[in-house]
């Protein structure tokens, strides 16, 4: 972040549990290893991107249709796409507090991101932590392992047959849902190649090092959309496409061009012809925000060799046959939460010497978009009749508690763009003061005009 803001991850999780924003899951018996739950507001924030997201890249594709699919899946599926093999992490423990770690993750911190570990192997980034005389983060020792692979699937049972034959796993990714559907939707929508599916779910990673707040957490929820096209020609072109695509989404939600860039990775899965992430400078550094993936026939033709289905699309103009290529746009809902809440985190001194901490959300992500706030309490009566009104077109806050100046402080603090101050002309003449979060100017309205401005704001 920009010094001005001096955004810290720990500022930030203070703002975020003393505003309801996240609070450390389970909190009241002391958390779970970095499990996070989302308040009134968060909820808010997070369900707001998730709308904006589908709206982009499902509601606004002409060509692209959205699922739901299970979590628990046929364990065939992780074995066709290879997690069961080989979906690890090189993990590390520090013989003196017994810290597991991820020898990547030891390295990223290190060398502040600056070292590509995407393109080391084991042995390279044993040999990195050895020279470099790593330390562990925890203790402060250099006490390591060597490098073990871990599993990051997490594992449950239907307890049947009581043997490994009763093993399912919650899907560590929600690509598969998609492939999976590929054929169902392709045939239920009467979809022609090009065409998308995407969907948004909760994955499980049993991680080694969760950590930065809500940016690595055991359980998240990630926004993917899989694009599949003719051949490998097609493949290029779209995996181009999608890269802007997924940058012009940032930037249309007013992060700076300056905090987001393009990171190629050196080191590409044997199936994959292109890949790269968008990476976002996050108060701990630069870092992955979601990726791009250009995965060839791979997965389709994985499932049509350990399903026994047919996956193969006829092209109903030239009766040409073939597996579908797939370009994929993977983004974490709560690590894009994550990257809106520090880019838009701002501390700002008024006119005055006074302070004020603001979030300059986009209206179309902030949590809620009105405010009312009766001048006293003796307006209540007219301010719920208002607010009755407003909550029918979109999310609304109601407070009356403490000065006004507190009050517009309360809404600032978690990004409402508009606050409406009900006073005694509003008892003579329906009108009400609009104050805007950013300018701090107001202008008076009556209902039907702030809908009408609001509605026309908090499009996307
Ligand atoms: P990383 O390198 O950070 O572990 P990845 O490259 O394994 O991530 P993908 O498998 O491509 O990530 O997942 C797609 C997206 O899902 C990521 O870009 C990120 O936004 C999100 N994501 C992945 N793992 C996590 C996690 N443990 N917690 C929160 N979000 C995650």
């Amino acid at each position: 972040m920009e010094e001005k803001n001096k955004l810290t991850m720990e500022k930030l999780v203070t703002h975020c549990k003393t505003t309801g924003i996240v609070y450390p899951g389970s909190d009241i018996y002391d958390g779970l290893a970095n499990t996070w739950d989302y308040g009134p507001v968060g909820v808010e924030l997070k369900n707001n991107i998730k709308k904006v997201w589908w709206k982009r890249f499902i509601q606004e594709s002409e060509n692209s249709y959205g699922v739901d699919a299970a979590i628990m899946m046929n364990p065939k599926v992780w074995e066709a796409s290879g997690h069961v093999a080989s979906f690890t992490d090189p993990k590390m423990d520090c013989k003196s507090c017994k810290a597991r770690m991820r020898a990547d993750n030891l390295i990223e911190a290190y060398s502040k991101g600056e070292t590509d570990v995407d393109a080391m192997t084991n042995e390279e980034m044993e040999a990195y932590i050895n020279e470099h005389k790593v330390k562990c983060p925890i203790c402060g020792n250099f006490n390591w392992t060597p490098i073990r692979q871990f599993h990051l699937m997490f594992q449950t049972s239907r307890d049947i047959t009581g043997d490994s034959n009763d093993v399912i796993y919650l899907r560590p990714e929600t690509a598969q849902g998609e492939f999976v559907n590929f054929f169902n939707v392709q045939r239920t929508a009467r979809a022609k190649v090009p065409f998308g599916i995407g969907q948004i779910g909760k994955a499980f990673r049993n991680e080694i090092t969760p950590g930065n707040f809500t940016f690595r957490t055991i359980e998240f929820e990630q926004m993917e959309h899989q694009w599949f096209c003719k051949n490998e020609e097609q493949g290029f072109k779209y995996y181009e496409e999608y890269k802007k695509e997924a940058m012009d989404f940032l930037l249309d939600l007013g992060f700076n061009k300056e905090h987001l860039n393009y990171k190629d990775h050196e080191k590409l899965a044997f199936y994959a012809k292109a890949a790269c992430d968008i990476i976002f400078k996050y108060p701990f550094g630069w870092n992955e925000l979601n990726g791009i993936h250009y995965r060839t026939d791979y997965d389709l033709a994985q499932h049509q060799e350990y399903s026994g289905k047919n996956l193969f699309y006829i092209d109903p103009m030239t009766n040409e046959k073939y597996i579908p290529h797939d370009v994929e746009y993977s983004i974490g809902a709560d690590r894009l939460t994550l990257a809106v809440l520090c880019e838009f985190y701002d501390e700002e001194t008024l006119e005055g010497g006074d302070t004020r901490i603001v979030y300059h959300f986009h209206p179309a992500i902030a949590p809620y978009k009105v405010a009312v706030l009766p001048l006293q309490k003796n307006l209540g009566e007219k301010a719920r009749e208002i607010y009755k009104k407003l909550s029918k077109r979109f999310m609304c806050t109601y407070d009356e508690s403490g000065s006004i100046g507190k009050r517009y402080r309360r809404q600032d603090q978690i990004g409402t763009p508009y606050s409406i101050t009900i006073d005694f002309e509003t008892l003579e003449n329906e009108t009400f003061t609009v104050r805007d979060r950013d300018t701090m100017e107001q202008v008076r309205m009556t209902v039907d005009e702030l809908i009408k401005y609001v509605e026309e704001k908090i499009m996307f």
